[in-house]
């Protein structure tokens, strides 16, 4: 069959490697892609949110499946898109319905689903710019720190965490007076949890569910957790604390009720839930949902997946994935990205990478290049993830930081120090 996997990023790589390794898959696009992708599938110059031109694409092309990477065409549609129109309906679309990418597009439905299903998460209240007064006095309620989300999405940055009371009623004020556009038009405001992160990921058809591997991602820029958010430094699979017990919690709680409430709300979701998780002491609760696999998530979750990914995805577009088989490999595997000087504030582009022929103990999974006349070089804040297996994930990251040493491009950077809070 042929597949069109849209994105441009590390994600979209790792799933192209992995899809291509597929028996099933007779031609593959990424659209638009990368340089790495370029090596293993034809790259398509289109616009994953102009649906119009990925129909046209699509039939052009012959297309049966595609796997969307990114959130942004989900949660305006795109599957929709595709299932009403007559000559695009027969195309597996890989992701949810856009009601059911609201889970991700709106965090106020988010926090409705779970108290509607009993699914454990932090206790909320949401207020819009005619209850901020309202919304001053429940934080006045709360103990610090304060949690303030943006309800929709604002690429990553709509979420602040203050100490101070006064700061957070500004806060409150400005997020509600168009800080964040439309995307904080409405302010979830929850309680802190402190605990330590996890991610759990689903494959689901919208009745049955398969779990995949775990992962822990690194999000901020420095060093032990310190400095801005980035879209994410690196990730380990599995987690080590996330053993049988607390899995069992996990998948009771909140995968169930989760896949069961989409079924009760007749939602059409066939594709990934990422559950972002926070163990408070030994119970695990949810911080967000997104409706895409993650980035750099997708770099440690697809390699340890042994079972043909194609095969998996068509079960999922048929509604048999409880017929469908998961071998998970054992090992542990870990990714390193090496990202732009600068970054995630403003950064130079257009580096030539070297090294890439070198790295052979590890995968290298492009994110932000490009092929030039001059060989490869860097077009995006996050770089290159250069993921590894290992008996255990200490093991599989010296692999990667060894892999890391090799690649060079101007003011390269990295985090030294992932997995420094599991030991
Ligand atoms: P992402 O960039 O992962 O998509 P997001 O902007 O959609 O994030 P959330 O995942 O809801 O927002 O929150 C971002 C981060 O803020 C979380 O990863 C977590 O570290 C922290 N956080 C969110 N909610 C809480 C909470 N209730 N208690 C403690 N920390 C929280």
């Amino acid at each position: 069959m042929n597949i069109l996997i849209l994105g441009s990023g590390g994600r979209e790589h790792t799933f192209a490697w992995k899809i291509a390794q597929s028996d099933l898959c007779d031609k593959l696009y990424v659209g638009p892609g990368n340089a790495g992708t370029a090596a293993i599938a034809e790259n398509l110059d289109i616009n994953p949110i102009d649906f119009a031109q990925v129909g046209k694409v699509a039939l052009e092309k012959n297309i049966d499946m595609i796997v969307v990477g990114p959130e942004d065409p989900l949660v305006k549609g795109i599957v929709d898109f595709f299932k009403n129109d007559d000559q695009l309906k027969h195309i597996q679309m890989i992701g949810p319905s856009q009601r059911g990418a609201l889970l991700e597009g709106s965090k106020e439905r988010a926090k409705e689903f779970m108290a509607l299903y009993n699914i454990p998460t932090a206790a909320y209240e949401s207020f819009s710019f005619e209850s901020l007064q309202a919304g001053k006095r429940f934080l006045e309620t709360l103990k610090p720190p304060y949690v303030l989300k943006a309800d929709g999405l604002a690429a990553g940055k709509g979420v602040l965490i203050i100490e101070d009371l006064d700061e957070a009623k500004k806060e409150l004020e400005n997020m509600l007076s168009g800080k964040f556009g439309a995307a904080s038009d409405k302010v979830v405001i929850e309680e802190f949890l402190d605990g330590i992160e996890l991610s759990v990921f689903v494959l689901t058809d919208g009745e049955n569910y398969k779990i995949l591997p775990t992962a822990k991602d690194y999000k901020r820029i420095g060093e032990g957790d310190t400095g801005l958010n980035t879209g994410g430094m690196g990730a380990i699979s599995p987690v080590p604390f996330a053993d049988e017990t607390l899995m069992k919690k996990i998948e009771d709680r909140i995968v169930k009720p989760t896949v069961n409430g989409l079924k009760a709300e007749d939602i059409d979701y066939k594709g990934f839930v990422f559950i972002g998780l926070i163990k408070v002491g030994d119970e695990p609760y949810v911080i967000e949902y997104n409706v895409r696999m993650g980035d750099p998530e997708t770099e440690v979750v697809l390699p340890r997946i042994k079972s043909d990914l194609v095969a998996l995805l068509e079960s999922t577009w048929k509604g048999e994935l409880n017929t469908a088989s998961l071998e998970i490999d054992e090992r542990s595997a870990t990714t390193v990205m090496l990202v732009s000087g600068g970054y995630p504030e403003s950064y130079e582009k257009g580096k030539p990478i070297t090294g890439l022929e070198k790295v052979t103990e590890s995968f290298v999974f492009h994110a932000g290049t490009c092929r030039t006349a001059e060989g490869v070089v860097t077009s995006g804040g996050r770089v290159i993830a250069v993921s590894s297996f290992g008996d255990d994930y200490k093991q599989a990251l010296k692999k990667s930081y060894q892999s890391a040493a090799l690649l060079q491009f101007d003011k390269m950077y990295f985090r030294k120090d992932l997995g420094f809070d599991l030991s």
